[in-house]
Order: structure tokens, then C-alpha cells, then sequence
């Protein structure tokens, strides 16, 4: 837990209740601020109460005598219009900020030598954290992980001479932090997303740009034009820049060209990696994410050698093209976290023979940007709410077949997939769909298909298990 010192005996209001909401109540507690905490659902209040948070009613609190309003990010600052206890906190002059800005503040005071590597991009911020995370880790470095990503930030150890945050920031926790200001700030990518909560692309792409700009080195990621075109600017403006890309040969920067990763300087390229044997980093979204991290970790002052090794030893993250086993030649893959059709495109994209589940609540446009893909899939194996609409929707492109659950899909699929003569056959549940029609969330989908692997791992005796 940091303690946040800045606020001390001063009067603070906190709205959002959730498990940051809680953890930054106590931190503003235990650093000697006073806490008037709120949430408009009654559980959440009640459940804060039990856990020592003082909760009281900020619509009729004297906002005059607040210094600042701390905000969870999940409650709306702007779009689709600001919260009421926002609108009363700029009613009243009262900064409304979030719990990564107390984290900035602290550090600021305490250790501003301390390295912070903030990651921001529409896609691959939880990949990229954990796997810098994992690097730093593997060469010793007792990294700091945390932000949007696990644990809350404030939840964190304090700032010390030598500490290494390694931090999160999804679009809302940057718009609540005007003065992050990371040592490394990496910006992956940005394509349209959340517009729901920022209005426009251009306010969406502008907060995301203030993560790099405030930073002292910036690492962009050039394969969209909103990411080129910060690069850009902020070259033109003297900022310090590394480019990388997965798409795209550079002159100078770090780039991922299936299966290796090379620097280059001046025109010249090194090679530093060859990614083609980490079942982690399959697919060139991942060679995105690897570039990111190596810039990042070659910045912090790891050896190319210790980022390496890092690199190859990366198990991934639960739900996100997770190797799970193999029984006999087929290989079942884990990517439940895969709830719209973009994403599930990154995985179809990342093998050559797939026995595909899919399906749960569709998302808007269901999945025809998947056609083209067909070719890679033996087999389509549909279940849920989804399931019609996505078999009218292949019929004709590859075999399809309708299951009421996912257990039932997966059985047929792995038949299918054990009589393939290919070398490699995968089981992949990449569902394109939210989960909720079936399950509480997509890691509980996810759970349930590890869970129905070690079942069918069990029965078979000559299945290898588990990796
Ligand atoms: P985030 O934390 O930004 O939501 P994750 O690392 O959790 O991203 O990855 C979520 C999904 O996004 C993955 O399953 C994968 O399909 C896709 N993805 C991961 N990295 C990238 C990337 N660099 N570019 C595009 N898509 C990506």
C-alpha cells in the first residue's frame, strides 16, 4: 500500500466504490486525509463500510471545503455526459482526479528518480505490462506491477530508490491524471474504441497521446496513423522518440519481422530475437507487444541478452492465446478474452489449421470481417446465443456445427481436430462474443475450457496434459 501523504488533513471526496475505489480510500486514509466516500449503488456503500471506508452523501457535502474529488475510472468524466459528482465538483473549483494521479503525486514527492513505464494503446496494454513485468522480473529487478492491469496501483509498494513501476493506464485513467509524467511511456496502437466514453476519435487519440507526450523517452508503435502521426509530432517537437513496428520495415527503432525482432540504426539492421519458439508471443500483435517491451526494458537498463531470456520464458497471460495442452497432436488454446470479432481475427491469424469455438452474446456486426479467414478453419464449432447467426454467416466458406454449450463444442471439435493429419491441429476458443448469456464473465468461459481440457486430457490416456 502507498499511503497518500499529498492529501494529508485535508478533506477529500471519493466516488467509485469498486476494488480501486476501496484500496484508494484506505491509501487516502492511511496518508492522513480525511475521506468522504460514495457510489450511487447501495451494496457497493454498504460493503465499503464493513471495510472501515467512510461513507457518507457527497450530493449534500460542503464541496467548498474539498481539495479534490477522486474519481474511479470506470465513472463517466465526460461522455456520455460527466457523472453528477463531477458536474458539482466543477461547480464548486474541486480537481477531479484518479488513483494513477495520487500514485504521480506521490512519486513526485517521495522518489521522482523512481522508473515508472506507463502503457497505453486501444490493444495489448495487459500483454505488454506483464510481459515487461515478467522481463524486469527475470533479470531481478523486483518490478512494481500494477495499474488497470491486477492490482490497484495504489495497492503497490512505495516509491523507493530503485523501484520500477510498471503501470497500466487505460484512455480514463490518463484523462484522470493530468500529471503522469512516466520515465518510459509507451503508446501500442490506437484504433477506434470506447468512443462511447470519450465522444470523438480525435479526443480518444489526444488523451492517449498526453501519456507519451509527458514522458521523458516515448516508445509509439507506427502502424496506425493516429500512432505515426504522434511519433511525428513529437519528434518534430524534440521530444525523445523509438519507433517500432510489426508492419513495417524503419530506418531507425525496433521492429517484429516474422519470427524476429531487430533494431535498427541508421538503415542497419541487428537482429536481437527470434520469437518463432515462444507459444506466448504467436501472431504479429504479439511481436508488437515484444518490440514495445524490449524498447522499454533496453531503456530501464537490461542487457539485449537478459531481455532475451525474458522474452523466451513468458507464460503468457490466462485467457489471452493461452496454451493450455495438447493431447497427442493438437494443441488447445485459450483465448476467451477474445470478445469481439477484431480480436478473435488476431488469433485466427496466428495458426494454420483451426477447429474454431465460437459464439455467447454477438456483438454489433457479428463476424463477416471473418470470411475471409475461412480457409484456416477445418472446422467452426458454434455455441451459445450466437450460434445461427455466425453459421448462416461461414455457411458455405468452411463446415460449421451448432452446440448448445461450449463442453459439447469442445468434444466435437477435439474428435475432429485428433483425426487430422496436419502437424499441428488446434482447439481454439476465441469467441468472439461476450460471454454473458452463458457465463459470468470471460474468465469464467475461459476456466470452463481449461477445466473441460483436463477432463478430456484425463480420459484419453496418451493425452500429454496440462502444459
Ligand atoms: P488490452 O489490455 O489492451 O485489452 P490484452 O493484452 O489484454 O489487451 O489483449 C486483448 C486482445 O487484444 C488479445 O486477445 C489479442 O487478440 C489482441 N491484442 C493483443 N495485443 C495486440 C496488439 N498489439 N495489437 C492488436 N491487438 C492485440
Amino acid at each position: 500500500m502507498i499511503p497518500v501523504s499529498t492529501f494529508q488533513g485535508k478533506r477529500v471526496g471519493l466516488f467509485g466504490l469498486g476494488g480501486s475505489g476501496l484500496t484508494t480510500a484506505h491509501a487516502l486514509l492511511e496518508g492522513g486525509a480525511e475521506v468522504i466516500a460514495d457510489d450511487d449503488n447501495p451494496d457497493r456503500r454498504e460493503s465499503a463500510k464493513q471495510a472501515g471506508v467512510p461513507v457518507g452523501a457527497l450530493r449534500d457535502t460542503d464541496w467548498s471545503a474539498l481539495a479534490a474529488l477522486v474519481l474511479a475510472p470506470g465513472v463517466p468524466l465526460t461522455h456520455p455526459e460527466p457523472h453528477w459528482s463531477v458536474r458539482l465538483a466543477q461547480a464548486n473549483g474541486v480537481e477531479t482526479i484518479g488513483d494513477i494521479e495520487l500514485f504521480c503525486r506521490e512519486r513526485a514527492a517521495r522518489c521522482p528518480d523512481s522508473t515508472l513505464i506507463a502503457i497505453t494503446g486501444t490493444n495489448g496494454k495487459s500483454t505488454t505490462t506483464a510481459l515487461i513485468g515478467h522481463v524486469l522480473g527475470t533479470a531481478d529487478r523486483d518490478p512494481q506491477v500494477g495499474g488497470n492491469i491486477g492490482r490497484a496501483v495504489l495497492d503497490l509498494a512505495p516509491p523507493a530508490p530503485g523501484s520500477t513501476y510498471v503501470i497500466e493506464c487505460s484512455s480514463y485513467q490518463i484523462d484522470l491524471a493530468p500529471g503522469l509524467n512516466p520515465s518510459i511511456g509507451l503508446l501500442l496502437n490506437i484504433t477506434p474504441d470506447h468512443l462511447d466514453r470519450h465522444g470523438t476519435m480525435e479526443n480518444y487519440a489526444a488523451i492517449k497521446e498526453r501519456l507519451v507526450a509527458a514522458s521523458d523517452m516515448a516508445v509509439v508503435g507506427v502502424d496506425d496513423g493516429h500512432c505515426a502521426s504522434v511519433a511525428d509530432r513529437l519528434e518534430r517537437r524534440g521530444h525523445k522518440v523509438v519507433r517500432i513496428s510489426a508492419e513495417m520495415p524503419l530506418s531507425k527503432g525496433v521492429q517484429f519481422d516474422p519470427p524476429h525482432l531487430s533494431e535498427l540504426t541508421d538503415g542497419a539492421r541487428t537482429i536481437v530475437a527470434d520469437l518463432s519458439d515462444v507459444g506466448s508471443l504467436r501472431g504479429r500483435h504479439n511481436g508488437q507487444n515484444a518490440a514495445a517491451a524490449f524498447v522499454a526494458c533496453r531503456a530501464a537498463g537490461l542487457s539485449v541478452a537478459q531481455i532475451v531470456a525474458g522474452l523466451k520464458s513468458f507464460p503468457g497471460l490466462a485467457h489471452r492465446m493461452e496454451e493450455i495442452g495438447k493431447i497427442r497432436h493438437v494443441l488447445f488454446v485459450n483465448d476467451s478474452k477474445a470478445t469481439n470479432a477484431e480480436a478473435a481475427e488476431r488469433a485466427l491469424l496466428s495458426f494454420d489449421r483451426i477447429y474454431w469455438l465460437a459464439g455467447g452474446r454477438m456483438k454489433d456486426g457479428g463476424i463477416t470481417t471473418l470470411v475471409p479467414y475461412a480457409e484456416r478453419i477445418a472446422g467452426a464449432y458454434l455455441f451459445g446465443e450466437a450460434k445461427e447467426t455466425f453459421r448462416k454467416t461461414l455457411d458455405g466458406y468452411c463446415p460449421t456445427a451448432v452446440f448448445d454449450g461450449m463442453d459439447a463444442a469442445l468434444a466435437a471439435a477435439h474428435a475432429d481436430a485428433s483425426g487430422d493429419p496436419a502437424r499441428e491441429a488446434v482447439v481454439l476458443l476465441s469467441p468472439a462474443c461476450a460471454s454473458f448469456d452463458q457465463f459470468t464473465s470471460f474468465e469464467a468461459r475461459g476456466d470452463a475450457f481449461r477445466k473441460a481440457f483436463a477432463e478430456l486430457a484425463e480420459s484419453q490416456s496418451n493425452g500429454s496434459g496440462p502444459l
